[in-house]
């Protein structure tokens, strides 16, 4: 059977990461770890949460063709390295957890690409608690808030949108989706 590229997006703040640690204990996918130039926050670890590295780093990889995507976001860069993805997908489906111009240039480059959009069962509560969020400066909050509106108007270019309100069902709805969207690239 033919393996898949799953790209998942969607707003900070609405269970992304919660959301791909379910599908990994459930299922053999792989998870592509993206390089990025910001800085390690608490709890991440280098070759897990990111490959953390220099902007220079960054661009040499560019000239050698080393991201399948790649872009800047809130001031620093992020990529996916193409080479883990091309050999994964030799085994089995592959996800990616990235923005949303990213994911669009992915389905530009494979078509065949799965996009999927976590959204949040209520815009108006994830934009409260947004603007709760830590120690952050208005204008910070402002940009994170436009960027959440940004990203979901962006749904309608995704194969899916699935609503992050119960995680289970989330979950399993992502699943199903997978499964019947690989069992038609197979047909
Ligand atoms: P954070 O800095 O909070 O870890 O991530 C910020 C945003 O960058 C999130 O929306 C995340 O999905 C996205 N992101 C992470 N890795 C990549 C990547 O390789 N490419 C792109 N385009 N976005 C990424």
């Amino acid at each position: 059977m033919k393996n898949i590229l799953v790209v998942l997006s969607g707003p900070s703040g609405v269970g992304k990461g919660t959301v791909v640690s379910e599908l990994l204990k459930h299922g053999n996918y792989a998870l592509s770890v993206s390089c990025t130039t910001r800085e390690m926050r608490d709890g991440e670890r280098e070759g897990v949460s990111y490959f953390y590295i220099s902007k220079d780093e960054f661009k040499a990889l560019i000239g050698h063709d080393g991201f399948l995507e790649y872009n800047e976001h809130f001031g620093n860069f992020y990529g996916t390295p193409r080479a883990f993805v091309e050999n994964e997908l030799k085994s089995r489906d592959v996800i990616l957890e990235i923005e949303v111009d990213g994911a669009l240039q992915v389905k530009k480059a494979y078509p065949d690409a799965l996009l999927i959009m976590i959204a949040p069962p209520d815009e108006n509560e994830l934009r409260a608690r947004l603007k709760k969020r830590g120690s952050e400066s208005e204008e910070k909050i402002e940009k994170r808030i436009a960027r959440m509106q940004y990203e979901l108007s962006k749904r309608e270019e995704y194969d899916y949108t699935v609503v992050n309100d119960v995680l289970e069902t989330c979950v399993s709805s992502i699943e199903n989706i997978i499964k019947s969207e690989k069992e038609k690239r197979n047909d």
